[in-house]
């Protein structure tokens, strides 16, 4: 995620803190009252207890986010999007395919809103209520632990959109032509049900119907595209894993450009044609550049093609959506792109466990924000350090950038600006070489995996051969700032 705030060069110091961007955590807006549709609250039918699930991941960031008992494999999602319908935007069939970790009677999706009309399990009916952002099935029969078992979900309703009190909205955004969808950290559960926590993560396939004279866009690579009775649908597949919060949707009038980056990189980009800037040309350039730069720094490529989405949506972040980062209605610099492009590695191939680690995808983000602008003879990375290091307040240091606390998961000094401190202290300590190969090492190592910052930590021990657990203490944890 990439927040639009003043550039830091311009920003006067003592504004830092006051400037620090927070978020709720997103609670989406309340389901809307009304009859549920079917079945209610499963009503217990045998003398068996009922054994469900758990209704949560335990994520003390995002209390209600995630559920337990079960692994998704895969989601499949076949959704047809008339973002112009304000009853019913979107009419859907998901199916999930998961591993069940033990024996359940019941289990939890997340869903919030939105009207569900049937659920099945391994294809025959089941129970289910669906109450606040909990969808609670209850299936036919006991699923055995071990095993695999799928959910189908049908749904229809217009999603809405999380109102955040301090990042603002995110989530299903309307836009002049379309929705652009973008949902960090709280937002995918608003527009499809799953286990909504980027512990849990899989592969996706989408069928994305729309009205013929739009075009939908979404992670992934596309294939087949069929149009009948005015709408098309186009095919489109995530087959490396995937959190469910960096699923994205943009539909809407776009001018789309793929091709292979000159590194070999199968890439595409999309920009609404209402945008004015960047030209779909100068993105694509930039991405396919940038792209194949990373690949040099990071490692392979992680996923199946590279690119992105400007839209015209009245939002104002960019966000690291897998394999096609969505970027509001502004023009994106190079630094945002090379930070979004960046996240590909770090925050979506490897991926937090939990939400106090975001400055896992922030820090290295930001850092490589840092590297290429001073690639693009901007200021140089030690000179950003230094100002930073000199010129932030003592309030700033306050905030623990390995544990922000929920209200700061995307504070601007704490967790971008001193994440990316702690790589470049970091580096100092270790040198150029071993740095660039622990960067390398931690994608490879954790490929398509989450990760914690105990495993950053242990990893850069290993690499470096250095004891650095007092080190990652005073830059990571410690309300104060670090000795030199
Ligand atoms: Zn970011």
């Amino acid at each position: 995620m990439h927040i639009r705030r003043p550039a830091a060069a311009a920003l006067s110091l003592s504004l830092v803190a006051a400037l620090s961007i927070g978020c709720q955590g997103g609670e989406p807006a309340p389901a809307p009252a009304g009859p549920l549709p079917t079945a209610g609250t499963p009503a217990p039918s045998s003398s068996a207890p009922l054994v469900p699930g758990q209704d949560s991941a335990g994520d003390p960031y995002v209390p209600g986010d995630g559920n337990g008992g079960y692994d998704v494999r895969h989601y499949s999602l076949q959704l047809k999007i008339v973002p112009s319908d304000a009853r019913k935007a979107l009419d859907a069939v998901a199916t999930i395919t998961a591993h069940a970790q033990r024996e359940m009677t019941a289990f939890n999706l997340d869903l919030a809103g939105l009207e569900v009309s049937r659920v099945e399990v391994d294809g025959r009916k089941a129970d289910f209520s669906h109450e606040g952002e909990e969808l609670v099935v209850q299936p036919s029969a006991t699923i055995a632990g071990g095993g695999d078992f799928t959910v189908t979900v049908a749904y229809s309703g217009t999603p809405q959109p999380v109102n955040d009190p301090i990042l603002g909205r995110y989530g299903w955004i309307r836009t002049a032509d379309g929705v652009a969808v973008a949902c960090q950290p709280s937002g995918a559960h608003t527009w499809f049900p799953g286990n909504d926590h980027p512990s849990d993560k899989a592969t996706f396939d989408l069928a994305l119907t729309v009205p013929q004279h739009l075009t939908a866009v979404t992670n992934g690579e596309s294939g087949r595209k069929t149009t009948r009775n005015g709408l098309t649908t186009t095919r489109w597949k995530v087959e490396q894993p995937m959190a469910p919060y960096l699923a994205m949707l943009a539909v809407g009038d776009f001018e789309v450009k793929e091709g292979v980056t000159p590194g070999g990189i199968p890439i595409l980009v999309a920009v609404d044609s209402s945008v004015r800037s960047p030209s779909v040309e100068d993105f694509y350039r930039v991405k396919a550049q940038i792209t194949d730069e990373w690949v040099k720094l990071f490692g392979p490529y992680p996923f199946g093609s590279t690119g992105g989405v400007v839209d015209n949506a009245d939002v104002s972040f960019a966000l690291e959506t897998q394999s096609r980062s969505i970027y509001g209605d502004f023009d994106p610099t190079q630094t945002i792109i090379a930070h979004e492009l960046a996240h590909q590695w770090f925050g979506d191939s490897v991926s937090v466990t939990q939400w106090k680690d975001i400055w896992l995808n922030e820090g290295f983000a930001s850092y490589a924000e840092w590297i290429w602008g001073e690639r693009m003879g901007g200021q140089g990375v030690q000179s950003r350090f230094d100002d930073l290091y000199q010129g932030t307040p003592p309030t700033a240091w306050q905030v623990r950038t390995g544990d922000p606390g929920r209200d700061e998961l995307f504070n601007g000094f704490a967790v971008y600006d001193r994440g990316a401190m702690t790589l470049h202290a970091l580096r100092t300590k270790i040198g150029d070489d071993v740095f660039f190969s622990l960067l390398r090492r931690w994608a490879k190592d954790h490929e398509y995996g989450n990760a914690t910052t105990a495993q950053f930590v242990a990893l850069a021990e290993g690499v470096s051969g250095q004891e650095l657990s007092a080190f990652f203490d005073a830059w990571l944890y410690q309300p104060s700032r670090p000795p030199r």
